[in-house]
């Protein structure tokens, strides 16, 4: 994942139309993906990520930040598995 942000700025950085509105949400794609999400971030997502653990799908960057979210907040952790009881209840 780090590699693929440092590769996106170099290409942002190079580009000779940098100003560009493109240019500049690749660069911002690129330096959010950097940063951890936070619990309302996770828990509005958390749906969707059952959902694709479920259906075994392969996981985006954005599914594998609220992976590593949950193995270190215990608190959507508990909201996860919850609600992945009530997906395979169902
Ligand atoms: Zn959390």
């Amino acid at each position: 994942m780090k590699r693929i942000t440092g590769w996106l700025k170099n290409l942002f950085s190079s580009s000779k139309d940098h100003e560009s509105l493109f240019g500049k949400m690749i660069y911002m794609l690129a330096s959010t993906r950097e940063e951890e999400l936070n619990c309302a971030q996770v828990y509005a997502l958390l749906e969707q990520f059952s959902e694709a653990v479920l259906r075994h799908e392969p996981l985006t960057d954005l599914m594998m930040s609220i992976e590593q979210h949950l193995n270190v907040c215990p608190d959507c952790r508990e909201e996860y598995e919850t609600l992945l009881a009530m997906m395979k209840a169902a």
